[in-house]
């Protein structure tokens, strides 16, 4: 909900996920660490950090170093014998003395690559548990002959929880009927049923409270002696030593805040790590969401609660960046113009909001990604979660830019574009522009697009209800589309070519009509309401730009591709589609928006799709991505006396996963 990832949402982040991949290096820079199962780990640059003040590099330093730190509780939430596993395969990693290329050894290095990817043994996707493509002799040989220290306690316990498929089955289950506690193998809770951590919740919570507390954000729920109770993640309570290691490096950032704002959110945010109290991670976030002056800013806590089949318990995670002032300014160029874009809109006058407010987002680039966030992470993040601070205090909308950068970069070159692109003249304009074209087309689509139009007095915001959401994604996107071509948007210095928009179009007829059924199963409807959006306007301006020949399907040597004859005609038909969908929801015609959905967002034609996949597969393009960090330095002088801090991204994968479990792991010894 409030956690863009590269996989459910976004325009651009579909399409990313749907490319990027494969080694290349258009700017000379060396995107891809690695590539094993069905994982691509890529590197990010972190531009203009040798040109923030010594200060800021001081604050930034000792930040990631505060981010690194809460590595293990993650690991520990997400699964109780992840430390102790994590701790035995890299035993065996370093120490094996049989042969490295065996068929075992490799199977268990790729094993181990998965393992560290998913901070635990659980796809970090699907949360099905990994595995093994070795065996259970090879990995019990080879711990037997570690020297005594090294070796595990329990080694049977964890040949079980490696081994036995049945057994921890699944990180978080959310299969309805079932007790989601007790099926989920994540470590929130222990010994306790879904319906004991229910009432146990009920009778803490006030419902007449309009500024309620995160219940159960910070906590492990246990039952001892047959009482029900919390476990509390703070100094002195669950995960100490880590938390400990987190307070000193926030306490050491303090020193370097940029303004007297700053300093006071972090240290609301050490007061909440010493007391564990929740009405103080209130106090915290609420400084945090009012504090827009300060360049640098993070998160660093426990936050998301999608490892929760609750949704209660946040997850640790922490995101340290820095504003990127000259992206940011695109965002707010367009924020600023947001009533000239309204007035113009090609819906009838009456739907037109009078009165526009622009949402305004930044653009940020992250200089550490870790717990939660790391090595699979988000490109876009809103928060605080607690609506009551949301509604009256607002909310941080970030776009993470240096990691689009690079998911697009890594795409350039592993041969998506020669196989569906129709020809070369396209594929260059999107090599050039779709970068710069699909940003601009998710802030027009989350600065304007949502933002626009107004429902007619007395008219249901829910009437088109479970067409709802596919209806006003689309509304969202063809406001995007329609003025990413527009001239305004040379005018206001945001392109700087006239055809740059066509980068875009191609690529997302492309994908609505062909490429994004690579992620539906044969036989299958397509569900999820941005695939549906995408879907139902590709379609409907096929078929209503037919007798035109806006669009065409072109067979060449057996493959189909997608040709626009047309762009300024295809422009004019997102225009129309626009005005009619915004008379559908402004009116709340729900049958009218139902037809178009059934009729042009939900079928698959299987023969189109069967092609997609099959082309698709011959890619070999890893399906999911992450990152490894690059490495922070302090440079000092004779004295002793911090003179600067430098960047360096030459940090393969393995050799970080093991720096960090050797010099980050408080809670492994
Ligand atoms: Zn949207």
């Amino acid at each position: 909900m409030t956690r863009i990832t590269n996989i459910a949402c976004g325009a651009l982040a579909a399409f990313t996920m749907t490319t990027s991949s494969a080694a290349s290096k258009t700017d000379g820079f060396n995107y891809v660490a690695d590539r094993f199962a069905d994982i691509e780990v890529l590197r990010y640059k972190v531009p203009d950090f040798e040109n923030l003040t010594l200060k800021q590099k001081q604050l930034i330093y000792h930040l990631t170093e505060a981010a690194i730190a809460g590595r293990d509780i993650l690991w520990d939430q997400n699964g109780r014998y992840n430390l102790e596993i994590r701790r035995m395969l890299e035993n065996v990693y370093k120490n094996y003395k049989g042969d490295r290329k065996s068929a075992d050894f490799k199977a268990f290095e790729k094993y181990l690559k998965q393992v560290w990817f998913a901070n635990g043994i659980h796809h970090h996707y699907s949360m099905d548990k990994f595995k093994p493509e070795f065996s259970q002799k090879f990995l019990t040989d080879a711990v037997k002959a570690l020297p005594a220290k090294e070796r595990p306690s329990d080694l049977d316990m964890l040949m079980k929880v490696i081994f036995d498929p049945a057994f921890m089955a699944k990180r978080v289950n959310q299969a309805e009927g079932q007790d989601l506690i007790r099926t989920s193998a994540n470590n929130f809770y222990e010994n306790v049923s879904q319906a004991e951590v229910e009432a146990y919740y009920n009778a803490l919570k006030d419902t007449t409270d309009l500024t309620p507390i995160s219940y159960g954000l910070n906590s492990r729920v246990v039952k001892e002696n047959g009482k029900v109770k919390e476990q509390v993640y703070k100094i002195g309570g669950l995960y100490s030593p880590a938390i400990e290691r987190i307070v000193s490096e926030l306490k050491k950032a303090a020193e370097f805040a940029e303004n007297d704002k700053q300093k006071s959110v972090i240290d609301a945010l050490v007061r909440y790590y010493e007391t564990g109290d929740l009405k103080t991670f209130d106090e915290y976030s609420i400084l945090w969401v009012d504090d827009t002056d300060s360049r640098v800013d993070f998160i660093n806590g426990f936050i998301e609660s999608y490892g929760d089949p609750l949704g209660m318990t946040g997850s640790w995670e922490s995101i340290v960046n820095f504003k990127n002032n000259e992206a940011s300014h695109r965002t707010e160029t367009i924020s600023r113009e947001a009533q000239w874009f309204e007035d113009r809109s090609p819906v009838d006058p009456r739907f037109r909001k009078p009165q526009v407010k622009g949402v305004t987002a930044k653009v940020i680039t992250a200089a550490i990604l870790a717990g939660d966030a790391y090595p699979a992470t988000p490109i876009g993040i809103n928060l605080p979660n607690a609506n009551w601070i949301r509604a009256t205090h607002g909310s941080k909308s970030v776009t993470l830019e240096n990691i689009t950068q690079a998911y697009d970069e890594a795409s350039h070159g592993n041969g998506f574009n020669e196989e569906f692109v129709i020809d070369k003249e396209t594929s260059d304009l999107m090599d050039k522009y779709l970068f710069i074209t699909d940003n601009l087309h998710t802030d027009l689509h989350e600065c304007l697009g949502h933002g626009s139009g107004r429902l007619l007095p007395g008219v249901d915001p829910d009437a088109l209800k479970a067409h709802g959401s596919t209806l006003e994604e689309t509304r969202a996107d063809l406001f995007a589309l329609y003025y990413l071509a527009d001239p305004k948007l040379i005018e206001l210095g945001l392109l700087d070519n006239p055809d740059a928009y066509k980068a875009e179009y191609y690529k997302y007829i492309l994908n609505g009509l062909m490429t994004q059924l690579m992620r539906i199963e044969p036989g299958k409807d397509v569900e999820e309401a941005h695939m549906r959006n995408r879907k139902l306007i590709s379609e409907w301006a096929y078929e209503h730009g037919k007798k035109d020949n806006v669009i065409e399907y072109v067979t060449r040597d057996g493959k189909t591709f997608i040709k626009i004859n047309d762009y300024g005609k295809l422009r004019e038909l997102f225009g129309r589609l626009l005005g009619e969908i915004q008379r559908i929801k402004s009116e709340g015609d729900y049958e009218a928006g139902r037809d178009l959905v059934e009729k042009y967002a939900v079928k698959v034609d299987p023969k189109i799709h069967r092609e997609v996949l099959d082309r698709y597969a011959k890619l070999n393009i890893a399906p999911y991505k992450g990152f490894v960090n690059p490495v922070y330095t302090l440079i000092k002088d004779n004295k002793g006396n911090v003179t600067d801090v430098t960047v360096s991204y030459t940090e393969d994968y393995i050799p970080q996963m093991l720096r960090y479990s050797r010099d980050y792991s408080p809670l492994t010894r």
